[in-house]
């Protein structure tokens, strides 16, 4: 009998996840008993794969570097990079905004329900204005200041935070340029050393994923169980729909891109990848996906590790085209509803300008995109005594919302590091995983 593919074992547990969230939420005591005892599974397969995710960016791009041999290639490498995640962030944004202005789901809402929200979220929505006012107090060039580790094991120790994983990005670059710029013998010792150690975290990454199914049950059951106030819900499906519908053509978007730079079908990239977009679903997080994405990448996609180490980590933290595009649609969906005098051309140019730089700064946590869209709000004007009750009118779909943004994240960064290694001539044509499972089609 065929083995069951590992995306299907992970959609199996994500579906019973959610039936038994559900019927969880219908029985007395339910919510409590997913709490304690279910919840904590799937805490602990995050834990695992933030626990690799240091190890993993250093090995990869250590050995990735010392690989390339020649500097320049890093140059070229990192330019292109860069320019395709702004290209493909400023895209993001204006389908955001394309999709809101033709739609306008927010016209029409009735006070009645405006209160309601209100009255349910103002605290939730005063805890990201907080959040957000930690990242406005700093300096302007504090984002810079913060690339630089003074002290690498402080770095180490909050892989989840957006400084300590750039600060890692760049302890790692400056050590594999510095292996190039020393002679071969003297380097060798420490490329064998991260070589063994990439290999290591990948068995580690394949042992974790055996986990997957469950966990994603685990983590599907306690997303249901936090959902009670369906009426609200309802009433928030237009926007909602929005920002689906937004990150579906973006999804799009990318396997057009696929198809066109790298010749290869949508389905062979779906095939291969889709444990890691599963796993963003459920864990609402790109960092901590960021393990899978590189296993996926580099094993099942065939991107070289000295490209996927530097393009996947640096997108994890700063390449996010679900969280602009939904900060595009929810900014001009709060103003559709309480602060229509500010629907100006204006304001929507400078949405673009900053909602890219927003999902720049968004950890790559859950939640986060919500906190900096406290930033875009305030980049355009709006009444800060308006700020929480806007917060409050998105936060009770925030959630699912922030699932799917995820999945577009992760996608992103996988399309750009395809096309990336495809023009340096790093994209292997047929990879084979080392564990090959019967049931890929090649
Ligand atoms: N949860 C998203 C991520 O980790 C960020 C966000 O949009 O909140 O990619």
């Amino acid at each position: 009998m065929k083995k069951l593919a590992l995306h299907w074992k992970i959609i199996i547990g994500m579906v019973l996840g959610i039936i038994f969230g559900f019927l969880m939420n219908s029985v007395d005591g339910g919510k409590g008993f997913v709490g304690d005892w279910i919840a904590p599974f799937g805490k602990i397969f995050i834990n695992l794969l933030k626990l690799i995710a240091v190890p993993l960016i250093l090995a990869s791009l250590i050995k990735g570097i010392s690989d390339l041999k020649d500097i320049s290639k890093i140059k070229t490498m990192g330019l292109r990079t860069i320019g395709i995640y702004i290209g493909t962030t400023v895209i993001a944004i204006i389908i955001g905004l394309s999709i809101v202005n033709i739609v306008k789901p927010g016209e029409g809402m009735p006070q009645e329900t405006i209160d309601k929200i209100k009255t349910t979220y103002q605290g939730n929505a005063d805890v990201m204005i907080g959040k957000a006012k930690v990242t406005q107090d700093a300096g302007p060039l504090q984002a810079l200041v913060d690339i630089f580790p003074s002290n690498i094991f402080f770095s180490f120790s909050d892989a989840n935070g957006k400084p300590a994983m750039l600060q890692v990005i760049f302890f790692a670059l400056f050590v594999g340029i510095c292996l190039l710029l020393i002679p071969v013998k003297k380097a060798k010792p420490l490329v064998d050393f991260f070589d063994s150690l990439n290999e290591v975290v990948m068995k580690m990454v394949d042992l974790i994923m055996l986990f997957a199914p469950y966990a994603v049950f685990a983590l599907m059951a306690n997303v249901i169980i936090a959902f009670d106030d369906t009426t609200i819900l309802v009433k928030l499906l237009g926007y909602a729909a929005c920002v689906v519908f937004g990150l579906f053509l973006m999804i799009c978007f990318y396997l057009l891109l696929i198809k066109i730079f790298t010749k290869k079908s949508p389905l062979w990239f779906l095939q291969r990848f889709s444990p890691a977009q599963l796993l963003a679903f459920s864990t609402s997080s790109s960092a901590a996906t960021l393990p899978v994405t590189m296993e996926r990448v580099e094993e099942h996609l065939g991107v070289d590790k000295e490209v996927s180490g530097f393009v996947l980590p640096v997108g994890a933290t700063v390449n996010m085209d679900g969280t602009s595009l939904y900060q595009g649609i929810a900014a001009v969906f709060i103003m559709q509803v309480i602060w229509p005098e500010g629907l100006t051309f204006t304001n929507q140019l400078v949405i673009v300008g900053t909602a890219l730089l927003a999902s720049i700064g968004s950890a790559a946590v859950p939640s986060a995109g919500m906190v900096m869209l406290v930033i875009v709000l305030e980049a355009i004007g709006f009444p800060p005594e308006l700020l929480p009750i806007g917060l409050a009118l998105i936060f009770a779909v925030d959630r699912p919302l922030d699932m799917c943004r995820t999945v577009v994240n992760v996608t992103g960064d996988a399309t750009v590091s395809m096309i990336v290694a495809k023009s340096l001539g790093k994209l292997h044509d047929n990879p084979k995983p080392k564990e090959w499972d019967d049931n890929y089609e090649n």
